[in-house]
Parts: structure tokens; sequence; C-alpha cells
């Protein structure tokens, strides 16, 4: 049987129901959580209320109704299951780094592949083996210790090998779709398949494959190298991430790149830099990225947003899509714009 956690904001089970609003009874069909704990294993975590900014690099956002950490397949495969038997919304949680959370919350159910079972990386030949997760830093790293050069690029992006397949993340001129040869994932009824890289539609900073897939590891593929040459190039990386992004929270570039256009030298170019809601803020550093303060809420970072894009809108006719994944109740205001 899972333990059953409570967020520190809402420590009492009492109070906690007492703040529950209409949308969240809704969202919690009778007799649901003792259901959903009745299926998990002993070592699986099921959390209630867990405050997402906890949970995000963005440090906001409000409460997910439940939080499930699985600690095998069968886990994953019994909330996938309960979830769609009672028609509660289920979200994957990768590290957080891409990731808006309204202060309402998530009314549903969040999925975090933290266990250690998901976190294994393993070097088979010139193929690396790893779970969803893994943290792309511990991918790259394994890949040059193992003397395996095409990787390096991941070591700065701060997400998890699932993330990274959802967004097709990418840095230094490389995305995560160019060194991955196979990606397994869990559908929607349970069942889990292999497909090659290919078959996923991978595409600039999106993957279709994953919309309604939870992806639970891939096969990457190296090029054999010297490892000095390796580590040279992922210092050479990381000197230029961190004279180009501040080290403040954030979730990287907010904005996708435009056709043939730059999102963050568009906003530098228009005198956004230092533009602020509330506690966000936007980077001096990189115009692309909103850092927030203590104290800063998910609308101050959705205002943001919005002014930025109508700013851009107006002065240079570009629509600018979010790059980062906008969830949680209210979300839907922002439907026109939000992350896919
Ligand atoms: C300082 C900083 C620098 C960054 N630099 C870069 C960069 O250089 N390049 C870049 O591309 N991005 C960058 N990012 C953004 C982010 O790190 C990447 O998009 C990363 O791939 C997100 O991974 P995550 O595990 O944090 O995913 P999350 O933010 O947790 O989730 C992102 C999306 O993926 C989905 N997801 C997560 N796990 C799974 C899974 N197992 N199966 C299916 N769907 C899943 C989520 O539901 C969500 O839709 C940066 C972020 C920060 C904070």
């Amino acid at each position: 049987m899972a333990e059953c956690e409570y967020g520190t904001e809402l420590m009492n089970p009492a109070e906690a129901s007492g703040s529950i609003g209409t949308a969240t009874e809704k969202a919690r069909p009778p007799m649901f959580e003792s259901r959903l704990r009745e299926g998990l294993s002993g070592e699986a975590r099921l959390f209630r209320d867990e405050p997402m900014a906890r949970r995000t690099t963005w440090r906001v956002g409000g409460p997910a109704d439940w939080l499930v950490e699985p600690a095998q397949e069968a886990d994953l495969a019994w909330v996938v299951r309960v979830c769609r038997e009672e028609r509660v919304p289920l979200l994957v949680l990768g590290r957080g780094s891409n990731l808006l959370v309204t202060d309402a919350g998530f009314r549903g159910v969040v999925v975090a592949l933290a266990h250690p079972l998901w976190q294994r990386v393993e070097v088979v030949g010139d193929r690396i083996r790893s779970g969803a997760g893994a943290r792309l830093k511990a991918v790259a790293c394994v890949a040059r210790d193992a003397g395996l050069s095409g990787l390096e690029f991941l070591e700065g992006i701060p997400g998890s090998v699932g993330g990274a397949l959802r967004m097709n993340a990418g840095a230094m001129g490389s995305c995560t779709f160019d060194v991955v040869e196979l990606v397994r994932f869990m559908t929607m009824d349970g069942q889990v398949e292999e497909r090659s890289a290919r078959e996923m539609g991978a595409r600039y900073r999106g993957c279709d494959g994953l919309r309604e897939r939870i992806a639970l590891g891939a096969v990457f593929r190296g090029r054999p190298a010297a490892r000095e040459e390796i580590q040279e190039r992922m210092r050479q990386y990381s000197e230029r991430r961190w004279a180009t992004q501040p080290a403040a929270p954030s979730a990287g570039c907010v904005f996708k790149n435009p056709e043939g256009l730059a999102a963050g030298r568009l906003l530098d170019e228009l005198g956004c830099k230092g533009w602020r809601e509330g506690g966000a803020r936007v980077s001096e550093e990189h115009a692309n990225f909103i850092v927030t303060e203590p104290g800063a809420t998910a609308s101050d970072v959705l205002r943001l947003m919005a002014r930025l894009r109508s700013h851009v809108q107006v002065e240079r006719g570009v629509n600018l899509e979010p790059e980062v994944q906008i969830v949680g109740e209210g979300a839907e205001a922002w439907v026109c714009w939000k992350g896919d």
C-alpha cells in the first residue's frame, strides 16, 4: 500500500477539504483516492495537494490534487487506468523546467518519474539506454565517461530524458531526436511499446508521438571519441551558457523562435529587458528568459508573457508562440497561446 503524504501548505486534511472549490470537487470523484492507492505497490509514493511550486524551476504555481511517484511500470499502468476510468486528468512531470502551473493548481493526478527505477543510465556498446526520469546531465556524463560523443549539448539542459523527448529539447545546434534511436513509452491504455525515433513525429520543440503517451525511456546513439575532447566540448558549452543565461529561477526560453528569427533578439531589440509584472521580470541577461523572485506568482509570469506577446505583435506583426507548457485550472483562459 502506498503512503499518502500531504503538502506542507495543507497539512490538515480538514483544512484541505475546506479550501476546495467547486471545480476541485468535480475533479475528485468519491473514493477516487482510495482506489488510486489500492493498486499501487508499497514503494510507490502518493502525495495529496502537492505544491507544484516545489517541483517546477520557476518556483510558482498551485497544488496538484494528487501526485504519484510510481515505483514500477505496473504502478504507472494502474494510475493511467484509474484516471481513464474515473475521467480524472493526468499530467506527466519531468523536472518541471519547461512547465508553468497556474496559481489555482492542477485538478487531477500528476505523475512524476522520480523513483530510482526511472533514472537508470547504462552503456551498451556505442548506445546509451536511459530511463525517462534520468537527468540529461547524467546521460551526457555517462556518454563522456564511455567515450561517446554527440550528447554533449544535453549537459546544460536542466530537464529529464522524458521532458527532453516530449519537447525535443535542443541546444548548441543539436536537438534530442538527433541522437535518439529508440523510444519506449506507455500508451493511455497502459500498454508498453517501443518505436524508432523517426516514427515519433519529432519537430522543433515538440514530439507529436508523445502528446498522448508517457515516455518510459530511450536509447541514445553516440560516436566513439576521446574523452578529453568530449569533456572540452562540454566545458565550452557550459561556459557559453553561463555567459548568456541568468542564474535566477526560470524555465529557459519562454517563446519558440519564429521562422528565421531569434525570439530573444526580437524582444531585446524591442527594449523588453527588465520589464516586470509583480515578481516576474524579463532577464537582463537574455530577453527570452523570464525570471522569478520570491513571492512571484504564476499569474505574474502569465501577465508578463501576454504583454510581451502583444508588444511583439503590434511592433513587428510577429506572433510569438510559447515554448513553455502552461497547465492547471484556468489555463484555458490562455488557451489561444499556451504551449502544445
Ligand atoms: C535554465 C534553463 C535552461 C534551459 N535551457 C534549455 C535549452 O537549452 N534547450 C531546450 O530545449 N530547453 C531548455 N530549457 C527548458 C527545459 O529544460 C527543457 O524543455 C526540458 O526538456 C524539459 O524537461 P523536464 O523534464 O523539465 O520537463 P517538464 O518541464 O517537467 O515537462 C515538459 C513537458 O514534457 C512533458 N513530459 C515530461 N516528462 C514526460 C514523459 N516522461 N513522457 C511524456 N511527456 C513528458 C510534460 O507533461 C510537459 O508537457 C531550459 C530550462 C531552464 C530552466
